[in-house]
């Protein structure tokens, strides 16, 4: 090999786009201007490589709702019953991030979808917090002064706790399964489509009308609200069409009172999916199948 090829493929290998230390509106304007495919795929890969690679990595930790019993009141038989429970842990997870820059906060967004739509441990859903809040709630009620004995408290704790493990249940079913491997795949579809679809600033710039409407600070303020409000779009339909769902129903939609699949809205008499449905009708029919031969 002589000094030029060696020069050229040196060339060759440090031109590779490296996004990692530039401005997100610099790679949507080279992703814009890119002509071609393989220019275009080249951009967005590196994109993309720069946000799997970023330190902001999904975290969940365990939480508590804690309380401290009076010293007081440890003797009494309620005081005891609440210090069993005066310390209830449950799964949370970082949400937000304090770094400005584009990358962290994109990547924050896609951990908090992964976290929300498929991460069964965590479940933060208000019925089910109301219930494993509710030792804490009825020892201040208690003293505060509002009138209880040690049978009804542990009644009423054992009664929400239990039932608050239905719940979890439920609020699982309600999540879909799908591995952070298999997330990372979606995800870059959705930002494969926010690359194509974007806007130049210009481009929003020649219509006053929307340029006053939009509340950004800086350039790349416009593009990290913009990605991220197209995944936050994005999954809510990729969502129903795993469901097998049309995109955009008038009625509304809910879940499957029996798996937790989301399903259409379709008057309120319909609790199940087609599935369940099924499963449910069989049941009844052999109920009273049974019924019938007892009968006779
Ligand atoms: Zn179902």
């Amino acid at each position: 090999m002589n000094t030029w090829e060696n020069t050229m493929n040196l060339r060759k290998v440090t031109h590779i786009y490296k996004c990692d230390d530039m401005f997100l509106y610099e790679i949507i304007e080279d992703y814009k201007a890119a002509q071609s495919t393989e220019e275009k795929n080249e951009i967005f890969s590196s994109f993309c490589s720069s946000v799997w690679s970023c330190d902001n990595k999904r975290r969940t930790y365990k939480k508590t709702i804690h309380f401290n019993v009076n010293k007081d009141l440890l003797d009494t038989e309620p005081g005891q019953i609440f210090n069993t429970w005066s310390c209830i842990e449950y799964k949370y997870y970082i949400s937000s991030t304090r770094d400005k820059n584009w990358r962290p906060i994109i990547r924050q967004n896609i951990n908090n979808i992964y976290t929300r739509y498929f991460d069964k441990d965590v479940i933060l859903g208000k019925e089910y917090m109301d219930l494993i809040k509710t030792p804490k709630r009825l020892y201040y009620e208690w003293i505060s002064g509002v009138n209880m004995n040690a049978a009804s408290v542990a009644g009423i704790i054992e009664n929400s706790i239990s039932q608050s493990e239905k719940v979890k249940l439920k609020l699982q079913k309600e999540k879909l399964t799908l591995s952070w491997n298999e997330y990372k795949k979606v995800v870059e579809e959705f930002l494969r489509r926010a690359f194509e679809n974007s806007k130049l600033i210009e481009e929003y710039e020649d219509n006053k009308n929307i340029f006053t409407r939009l509340d950004f600070l800086t350039e790349d303020h416009f593009y990290v609200k913009y990605i991220n409000r197209s995944l936050n779009g994005e999954i809510k339909k990729w969502e129903k069409r795993s469901c097998g769902l049309p995109q955009n129903s008038r009625k509304g939609y809910k879940h499957c009172k029996l798996c937790g699949i989301i399903i259409e809205r379709s008057g309120n008499k319909k609790m199940y999916c087609d599935k369940c449905a099924l499963t449910k009708e069989r049941e009844r029919k052999r109920k009273n199948a049974y019924k019938y031969r007892i009968a006779k």
